[in-house]
């Protein structure tokens, strides 16, 4: 059994009349990559600032590394690489150099800093840009920069919070291959975001939340196995007659099938031979149709089921 890196018990955060965080919990064991998913506004950030001592709560209690977490707990703080939401660099200083503010508040050997450092800038590929000052980088630069920072003196947890929200796709990828090595490494990671697809992709558990509650909890699988949904089959046509529709809502296996939008879009919750029941009933109908497409279910739909609403939003 690996040891637990973070145990949050019944954490309880209100703003005023808000409930940011409701009772929640989590266990972290070394060695994951744990999502924290969930739309904004749901209490991710709110958990991290909770996490790290920077915001007081109302109820719980917050374990890091087996012990008690609390303002001035530098020691456990030490080892913990934060990646705030907003990127925190200074301005005033050059790539190279904020790299090496930051790491030198943990590290005091400067030959040791210097190789973290270099380390870290080969790490995000910010090589070329090292002299330059961060208001001339891209936002995606800025966000590897935001995370050099973080990961520079080799934290065994390392936090990120949404560190891909408007990054162009190749930053995107370079970030998330990062995090993954980061892992290989021996980091223990907590990744926070709403983009399902990415938390589908890199993460070894998913905590859902919404309003502040844990929803589910599970590796990608486990929570898609939660849910009735095995697979939306959708086929493009301009009309589908009443009877048929229905037809297609009488077949075994199929919970819901709507058109709309010149699509006829099909839920199932489970069987085989879906599709081709479909087809055949568009066939007997003599009716026309397109592209052909089936789907299996996403974190999205678990959130669709769970909540009632979509997961999905815009940034
Ligand atoms: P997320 O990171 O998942 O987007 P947050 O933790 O930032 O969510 O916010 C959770 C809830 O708490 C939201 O309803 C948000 O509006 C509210 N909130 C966050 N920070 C504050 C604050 N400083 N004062 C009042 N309400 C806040
Ligand atoms: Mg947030």
């Amino acid at each position: 059994m690996s040891e637990t890196v973070v145990k949050i018990e019944n954490l309880v955060k209100r703003y005023k009349d808000l409930i940011a965080l409701d009772h929640f919990s989590l266990e972290i064991k070394q060695g994951e990559i744990f999502g924290l998913l969930g739309p904004n506004g749901s209490g991710k950030t709110t958990t991290i600032n909770c996490l790290l001592s920077l915001l007081a709560f109302d109820k719980g209690t917050i374990e890091i590394f087996g012990k008690k977490m609390t303002p001035d707990s530098y020691d456990i703080k030490r080892d913990i690489g934060i990646i705030m939401q907003n990127v925190a660099v200074y301005d005033e200083l050059t790539v190279g150099e904020n790299i090496d503010y930051f790491c030198g508040l943990y590290i005091n050997d400067s030959k040791k800093r210097k190789e973290y450092v270099e380390e870290a800038i080969r790490f995000v590929g910010l090589e070329e840009f090292r002299k330059f000052y961060p208001k001339k980088l891209s936002g995606g630069l800025l966000r590897r920069l935001n995370i050099a920072c973080g990961i520079a003196h080799k934290p065994k947890l390392i936090i990120l919070d949404e560190p891909t929200v408007a990054v162009d796709p190749q930053s995107r990828n370079k970030i998330l291959e990062g995090i993954q090595q980061l892992n290989k490494n021996g980091a223990t990671i907590i990744y926070t975001s709403h983009y399902m697809e990415e938390v589908e992709q890199i993460c070894t558990r998913i905590a859902i939340m919404d309003k502040g509650k844990k929803i589910a909890e599970g590796t990608n699988e486990e929570l898609k196995k939660m849910i009735k949904n095995s697979e939306t089959v959708n086929i493009d046509m301009f009309m589908i007659p009443e009877n048929a529709l229905s037809e297609i809502r009488d077949l075994p296996h199929v919970y819901s099938a709507e058109f709309e939008n010149n699509v006829l879009q099909v839920k199932c919750d489970g069987g085989t031979h879906n599709l081709i029941r479909i087809l055949s009933i568009l066939q007997n109908h003599e009716l026309k149709f397109g592209r052909v497409y089936s789907e299996l279910p996403t974190l999205n739909d678990v959130f669709l089921e769970i909540t009632g609403k979509a997961l999905r939003d815009s940034d």
